[in-house]
């Protein structure tokens, strides 16, 4: 009979109440199925014997023999310390307990021969180590040892109670003796013969205590694999599922809006890539389910006209459209950018905006639910009840990060059925991120700019070197172009950041003095009515530059901006740097960006400034920031469970997820339901899965 892997762990040999409450609150293990889960973070050579004048000052853990030779009690600030001498034939080093001296002082004993193991420090021109491992070395010759012991996650309240790192082993090998070390298999056979895949219970065997290197990787690679493939496999599912439930609204043909446009009005050849994305949405859109579809494309790329033509469809078949972007300044872009086109069409679009008048908002109320609005464009203010359509067919969304989930969804209820929804962002998330992450959403990227856009030039440039800068800055002004120059955002707390703002302020004042200059400023703290003024003095080319905070980070759009200076840039993470970078550039000119910074860099500062300097490819961009700051950072991923991984690391694994995701696809085409025989045992995984593990903590 096998034993029952969602036994609690209390009942384990050798774990007991107390040591299950602490394995429950510090790692969340209740179960031995949660046990066996908890994999090793690394492995050390436990087969390696250090001697003392081998240490190196690098905090190592080591494993040394040798003799105590005598035994001291120091007293410190509270209570005291155990000291001991510990050496071996070439040098002295100590070892110390802050806890548990009693204990040590009862069962050690001078002159024997000890197998010491853990961390070293370099204090007071010595080596110690707190708190060894410690025992007789007649002892340690009768255990196993392996060049690759585990090495469990742990936390300093754990360690502090006792549990170290060699309980925890001898805990699980006890888990191992009582199943026996067999586990029931949960991949199905031809998934195994095909990728080599070394059976379950071999691998969780191998990853706890590896026989050798080779089995090891395997091992990993297996349960790995495994765990992508089962996130994979929900992801899809749900996706299926949404698909077949939620009814969405058809639009079955393409009409004269789109056609008239595409023939007459189009202002430029689209690139393939909105050519392609277009395709997609109009497949969705066709269809009779619901569009749930994520547009990515990198700053520039022309998301707005794939999201107008989007528009254009549903008016085709008689449906509303509305476009809702952060803020206000962004929407006011839309909407005069798209008036021009709705002109040539003879299409009707209004605005809404916080700052809209209550006259004009009301007959906006009454177009839109009489059907005579065609296009709403809007802020957050799209979403008040008060605010009804007629008939909203999609509805799109801009710079989706701005946005909550919830205030996606809210658009949903303005209908009986839900509209089609498009969501763009312009914060390139990894491919292989953004499947994991928004796995129930379809997604299009467009990955190319149009043609004949000159690559911005990226500068770093130290403090020092302003005057140069500010010499740049007027040649540029003379040739009759405008200048944003970025600070750190500025918080309520950070008064420096302020003062930083507004000494900057100070000094361009001084240097570009009117009348001969216009200077505007945007930071948070100004109330939204003198921002948008200022701002769009700016947009109005009225003043030349524009100091501002990363207020101005998304989206607006001033095609004479040719250059971004960007200070203190080395506080800036690497899509921060990006987005601002991106608003440059769109004019026919030659643009720059200059990042500011003083001479003291991090390493990681340094990567992000090279990295900015040689790539303005937004998906490179995003990889090395995800290597740099882990998924954890990324926009829109805080939430999402993906970072629960147990084995699997989402940036070093991206081709076994890229395999996992291939198999599960390829799986539930062929079996939608998992009905075959060969699938059953994906099935009862799966099962065993949502009953236990609540596997929707994973997805969102
Ligand atoms: P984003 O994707 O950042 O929202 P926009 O939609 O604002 O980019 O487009 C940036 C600029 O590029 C706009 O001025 C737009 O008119 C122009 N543009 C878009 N698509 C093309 C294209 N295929 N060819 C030339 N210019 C284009
Ligand atoms: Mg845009």
């Amino acid at each position: 009979m096998s034993v029952n892997l969602q036994t609690p762990i209390d009942y384990l040999k050798g774990v007991g109440p107390n040591r299950a409450d602490l394995l429950r609150s510090e790692l969340g293990i209740q179960t031995y199925q949660d046990l066996i889960n908890l994999f090793p973070n690394r492995y050390i050579d436990r087969t390696r014997y250090y001697k003392i004048n081998q240490l190196q000052r690098n905090n190592a853990e080591v494993q040394i023999i040798g003799k105590l030779t005598g035994f001291k009690e120091v007293a410190q600030k509270r209570g005291k310390r155990l000291v001991a001498n510990f050496i071996d034939d070439t040098g002295m080093m100590e070892l110390v307990w802050f806890r548990g001296q009693k204990w040590i002082r009862e069962s050690l004993k001078t002159g024997q021969t000890y197998v010491i193991f853990g961390k070293t420090n370099w204090f007071n021109g010595k080596f110690s180590m707190p708190h060894p491992e410690i025992e007789l070395q007649s002892e340690h010759e009768r255990h196993l040892r392996s060049a690759m012991q585990a090495i469990y996650p742990s936390t300093e309240k754990l360690s502090n109670k006792g549990i170290t790192n060699k309980v925890l082993t001898n805990i699980i090998q006890q888990l191992f003796l009582e199943t026996k070390g067999r586990f029931v298999e949960t991949l199905p056979d031809d998934v195994m013969t095909e990728l080599k895949l070394i059976p379950k219970s071999e691998a969780l065997f191998n990853v706890h205590f590896p026989k050798t290197p080779e089995l090891l990787a395997r091992a990993q690679f297996r349960l790995k694999f495994e765990e992508l493939f089962y996130i994979q496999l929900q992801l899809i599912i749900k996706n299926l599922i949404n698909k077949s439930k939620i009814k969405g609204l058809t639009f079955d043909s393409v009409g004269d809006y789109f056609n008239t446009f595409y023939k007459d009005h189009l202002p430029f050849d689209l690139t393939n890539a909105q050519k392609r994305v277009l395709k997609e949405i109009r497949h969705d859109l066709g269809s009779k389910a619901q569009m749930n579809r994520l547009l990515q494309g990198d700053v520039g790329s022309g998301k707005t006209i794939v999201a107008f033509m989007s528009m254009l469809m549903g008016l085709d078949n008689g449906f509303q459209c509305c476009l809702m972007a952060p803020t206000a300044i962004l929407s006011v872009q839309h909407y005069q950018g798209l008036l021009e086109l709705c002109k040539l069409l003879n299409i009707s679009i209004s605005l809404l905006t916080g700052s809209t008048k209550a006259s004009e908002r009301k007959i906006i109320h009454q177009n839109l639910e009489s059907g005579e609005l065609q296009i709403l464009i809007g802020t957050h203010a799209l979403l008040e009840d008060k605010v009804k359509f007629k008939n909203l067919g999609l509805a799109i969304v801009d710079e989706q990060h701005r946005f909550g989930v919830e205030q996606r969804s809210k658009l949903w209820y303005k209908n009986e059925l839900p509209p089609n929804v498009l969501v763009m962002t312009a914060t390139p998330i990894p491919r292989t991120l953004a499947m994991s992450v928004y796995g129930d959403l379809d997604i299009s990227v467009i990955d190319e700019l149009p043609a004949g856009r000159k690559p911005i030039k990226t500068v770093h440039r130290y403090d020092n070197n302003r005057l140069k800068v500010f010499k740049f800055m007027k040649d540029e002004i003379a040739l009759g172009r405008q200048i944003y120059i970025v600070y750190p955002l500025i918080q309520e707390s950070e008064k420096m950041d302020y003062k930083d703002l507004m000494d900057g302020y100070e000094s361009v004042s001084r240097e570009f003095p009117m009348p001969d200059y216009q200077i505007s400023i945007v930071h948070g703290k100004m109330k939204p009515a003198d921002k948008d003024y200022e701002m769009q003095r700016f947009v109005n080319g009225e003043t030349q530059i524009m100091v501002a905070t990363t207020v101005i980070e998304v989206g607006v759009n001033v095609p004479n901006a040719s250059v971004m200076i960007i200070e203190s840039a080395e506080r800036f993470g690497l899509s921060q740097l990006h987005q601002l970078r991106g608003r440059v550039g769109r004019g026919a000119e030659q643009s720059y960006c200059i990042l500011m910074t003083s001479h003291k860099l991090s390493q990681d500062s340094k990567t992000r400034l090279e990295t900015m300097v040689r790539s303005s490819d937004g998906f490179e961009i995003a990889e090395v920031d995800l290597k740099l700051r882990g998924p954890g950072d990324i926009m829109g991923t805080q939430q999402s469970g993906i970072l629960n991984l147990k084995i699997a690391d989402i940036v070093k694994d991206k081709d076994i997820l890229q395999e996992a995701r291939l198999h599960a696809k390829n799986i539930l085409k062929a079996d939608p339901s998992l009905a075959s025989p060969a699938h059953r045992v994906i099935l009862n995984t799966y099962r065993q899965m949502s009953k236990y593990r609540n596997i929707w903590n994973y997805i969102s």
